[in-house]
């Protein structure tokens, strides 16, 4: 009798385990997602927006607060990478890790700078080469959709609607904030208009609103501080008594600090460009770090 019952449990037990078994893989194969694997978390996140639906899966090879521009692969990377669909990359020499990083995968390829207009660094090093943080204005983030649209439009027509559809949805919600940067900006007296951040990472925001900016370092993978250009901004700063300093949530602001030390204007604090932050962050998504920014930069400069 006990054997017997002992005998069913087991056989309960293994029918319960096969069933579920088969049903995590039955279901697995009913919702295969595809894989859009994407460099950085603040383009993962507009493509998420814009492929918004349960056949997609949107995932960022460099995670929160990472700095991106010399991020070094790991081996995990090159298998979600062999697994993904499509790898979307923002170009204009951001990624300096994502040619090497491609070139040993059979995966499609979409480059956002390919289709964009560049800034060009006017100095140091960088002399001529594009300024990659296009997505930091609005206004060129609007255009990232319209690119991501089509791009994803061509690689899977039978989704061009949904696409279309999620992308306008989401314009809408950038045109008011590139609205609020606007209305800002021209409220804000014009010797005021002084944005000095750590990275020159600004550069389309500053153009595209009618900033000023002045930067202590060209492009982050390169955090070198030359004497002349911290001499410089210190003596702008005072000339022009702009109000407040910025920094990136991705490096450090100690060199930031002396320039507040050495000047007596007010550090305004993080701004976000390269990465999102954490979920429970301020910037936890691309909106909210364009809203963050321009809070940011309003009470600084205001
Ligand atoms: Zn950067």
């Amino acid at each position: 009798m006990r054997k017997k019952f002992l005998l069913s449990i087991l056989g309960c037990l293994i029918f319960l385990f096969s069933t579920t078994g088969c049903k995590s893989i039955s279901t697995k194969n009913e919702t295969k997602q595809k894989l859009i694997l994407v460099s950085f978390t603040v383009l993962a996140d507009i493509i998420q927006n814009i492929s918004k639906n349960d056949d997609f899966l949107v995932k960022s090879i460099t995670k929160p607060g990472i700095e991106v521009h010399g991020y070094k692969p790991t081996p995990s990377d090159l298998i979600n990478a062999s697994e993904a669909f499509v790898f979307v990359d923002n170009g204009f020499g951001f990624e300096i890790w994502s040619e090497k990083f491609v070139s040993n995968l059979k995966v499609q390829r979409i480059t956002i700078a390919d289709d964009l207009e560049p800034i060009l660094i006017s100095e140091d090093a960088y002399k001529g080469k594009p300024n990659p943080h296009a997505w930091i204005s609005p206004k060129r983030g609007i255009l990232y959709v319209d690119i991501i649209v089509e791009s994803l439009s061509e690689l899977m027509p039978s989704k061009t609607e949904l696409f279309k559809k999620n992308g306008e949805t989401y314009k809408h919600k950038l045109s008011k904030i590139d609205q609020d940067f606007s209305l800002f900006i021209n409220n804000l007296e014009k010797d005021k208009r002084y944005l000095v951040s750590c990275e020159g990472a600004f550069s389309y925001l500053a153009k595209d609103y009618g900033l000023n900016e002045v930067y202590l370092w060209p492009v982050n993978a390169e955090s070198q501080i030359t004497p002349q250009r911290m001499a410089r901004t210190i003596s702008l700063i005072k000339k022009k008594n702009v109000p407040a300093v910025f920094c990136e949530s991705t490096v450090s602001n100690e060199s930031q600090m002396v320039v507040v030390n050495e000047t007596g204007t007010k550090f305004g604090g993080n701004l976000y460009v390269d990465s999102l932050s954490s979920d429970n962050g301020p910037a936890n998504s691309y909106l909210e770090m364009l809203k963050h920014n321009l809070e940011i930069i309003k009470r600084g400069l205001e």
